[in-house]
């Protein structure tokens, strides 16, 4: 019997990957498409994608007031172009954030599709390092004094001297520059589900079998 059910923002970006990983873990994870799906939920992923296109169907399927509620009081993930929709502002978006965490964040900070890249990272949260996936990245570029930083670059490998920010939570409300769901590492789904989420009962195992990034990376040169 599933431990949590835990919905994913199904609007557009890669949500089943999100599903695999969760259900890995042995919580439910059906998508969120409506202001109903909302309802019962121990807690929700909003995936990477393009935040542009999320904000704009977030707006059309009446879905802005329901999450902002469900985001006042619930345990919620970002990854990527979702960390993006959890900020509290970025350029060239169509319609406001949801101002969930109080990071200002720079959207394409490294470049195009063609730019992106993988990389080790230090998280403490998650045992140490971390192999991670970055998909036409954002960069927290401010962070507000109620943030944890929770994942750092490896100093040397770009950003500041000491480690460029690449996670952050905000109590029950967890940002990540990365893709996660990509690696088959289920360590930080494991933890938000543990730890934030405070879900009895996840089931042990930190991998299931890995996509390619290199797959993901190549899939959309956009
Ligand atoms: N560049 C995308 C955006 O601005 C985010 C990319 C991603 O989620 N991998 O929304």
């Amino acid at each position: 019997m599933a431990v949590g059910r835990v919905g994913i923002l199904g609007l557009q970006g890669d949500f089943a990957r999100h599903r695999a990983s969760l259900e890995a873990l042995g919580v439910e994870a059906p998508p969120v498409r409506l202001a109903a799906d909302l309802e019962g939920l121990d807690a929700l992923v909003l995936p990477g994608g393009e935040s542009t296109t999320m904000l704009t169907l977030i707006e059309a399927y009446g879905l802005r007031a329901p999450l902002a509620a469900f985001l006042q009081s619930r345990p919620v993930m970002g990854t990527c172009a979702g960390l993006i929709l959890l900020g509290r502002g970025s350029e060239w978006l169509p319609a406001p954030p949801f101002g969930a965490l109080d990071v200002t964040v720079e959207r394409n900070a490294y470049g195009r599709q063609v730019d992106s890249f993988a990389a080790d990272v230090e998280a403490p949260v998650v045992g140490g390092r971390f192999h991670a996936v970055f998909i036409r990245a954002p960069r927290i570029s401010g962070i507000g004094a109620g943030v944890e930083v929770i994942a750092r670059r490896l100093p040397g490998t770009g950003g500041t001297p000491e480690g460029e920010p690449v996670a952050v939570r905000q109590r029950r409300v967890v940002g990540l520059c990365f893709h996660p769901e990509l690696t088959g590492d289920l360590r930080f789904h494991r933890w938000f589900l543990a730890e934030v989420a405070g879900l009895a009962g996840i089931a042990s195992g930190d991998s299931r079998p890995a996509p390619s990034p290199m797959a993901a990376l190549s899939r959309d040169r956009s």
